[in-house]
């Protein structure tokens, strides 16, 4: 591998803290009667001692997503969010607001028309200037962050809200490391990009959404003479006792990985050997390493099923398994649904009861080599 420099600061020292070996593009949804093999890239995940990013070490030039269904829990979040950061007096009716969206969903703008606030486009600049999962897709990460605070009025803020480091290292999440998702953010590692750009964050909230996701507040240095609030003080307390800045703790991950690709597999084994039937439900890009590096193929997982009509009849990208319509949950009367997004238990078990009622039961994968299996 090349000299790695950083996507925020351009420092060239730091750690492989993940190493996934080689894995297809997570977006790659190939046709069932293409065989593959897919094409794969290295993916690892890299701590800038200097800044703190943790950060893709190497870019892959991957293919598009075909666009998911929105999940009911994002959904969910984004309203709770929008009136939280109301009731900070951060949108005001007749503000401006510019959005960063993510590829997978999730705009805010609806909610935002709502309390009066109207959209710019076209790079215009905005009183409040929102990045929902946005800029993590960017791989020049400090460019990005440039353009969106460029489009900042005075006295104007920048909303950014990110799946939290701190979580994914707390709870061992390693398959949140993906191709085309650059950075994974701690509140430390922001505060050092925004700092470099003469912003500093003000607030912040936390939501339980993909184990904790954070919603930071930022403002220019200039007019935030009282720095970051106490909510920005408890998140960086947080990371710093969870260790996102120190590479031996972040290198869990790879501990983590291990044990949920064994647990996983050894459950598949098991289920097969005892006669019951598996289906797995969400074919998400979290679950495509998983999948590989468990060596899980059709045999084991039949099928995986996902409401999405862009992912069925495709199969998942580095193994044979099928997507399917979720009807097929009913008509196939699994033993159990191996769940590949763990934020959708209750949304799913309240849209397919048809699995319960027939004496099957739902697997939250990510209990899988962690601790004891449930429901
Ligand atoms: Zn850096």
């Amino acid at each position: 591998m090349g000299e790695i420099a950083c996507r925020a600061c351009r420092g060239h020292t730091g750690h492989l803290v993940l190493d996934l070996g080689e894995q297809p593009a997570c977006d790659y949804f190939p046709p069932c009667d293409n065989p593959g093999p897919d094409p794969v890239y290295p993916l690892q995940m890299w701590l800038c001692s200097s800044c703190g990013l943790a950060q893709l070490a190497v870019d892959a030039t991957v293919p598009e997503e075909p666009r998911g269904a929105e999940p009911a829990a994002l959904v969910a979040q984004a309203a709770d969010a929008v009136r939280r950061v109301a009731a900070a007096g951060l949108l005001p009716a007749g503000a401006r607001v510019a959005e960063y969206g993510s590829p997978h969903g999730g705009s805010w703008l609806g909610l935002l028309a709502d309390r009066g606030l109207t959209p710019v486009r076209n790079g215009g600049r905005a009183d409040v200037v929102l990045d929902c999962f946005g800029l993590m897709h960017a791989a020049d990460q400090s460019a990005a962050l440039a353009e969106r605070l460029a489009r900042v009025v005075p006295g104007g803020v920048l909303l950014l809200q990110y799946h939290s480091l701190e979580t994914i290292v707390r709870c061992g999440q390693w398959n949140a490391l993906r191709h085309g998702h650059y950075a994974y953010y701690s509140t430390a590692a922001l505060t050092a990009m925004l700092a470099a750009q003469g912003f500093c964050p003000r607030t912040a909230w936390h939501f339980t959404l993909y184990g904790g996701t954070v919603l930071l507040a930022a403002k220019r240095d200039t007019e935030s003479p009282a720095g970051p609030d106490d909510a920005v003080q408890e998140l960086l307390v947080d990371e710093a006792r969870a260790g996102v800045l120190d590479p031996a703790l972040v290198l869990g991950l790879q501990v983590s990985a291990r044990a949920h690709v064994k647990g996983l597999h050894d459950w598949l084994l098991a289920e097969r050997s005892a006669g019951r039937t598996v289906l797995g439900y969400g074919a998400a890009s979290r679950a495509v390493s998983l999948l590989r590096r468990a060596e899980a193929d059709r045999a084991l997982l039949p099928a995986v099923a996902d409401a999405s009509p862009a992912k069925q009849g495709l199969r998942m990208p580095g193994t044979n398994i099928p997507v399917v319509h979720p009807a097929e949950l009913a008509e196939r009367r699994p033993d159990s649904v191996l769940l590949f997004l763990a934020d959708l238990l209750p949304e799913v078990r309240a849209a397919f009861p048809e699995v319960e009622d027939a004496g099957g039961r739902w697997v939250n994968v990510e209990t899988l080599g962690r601790c004891p299996v449930g429901g």
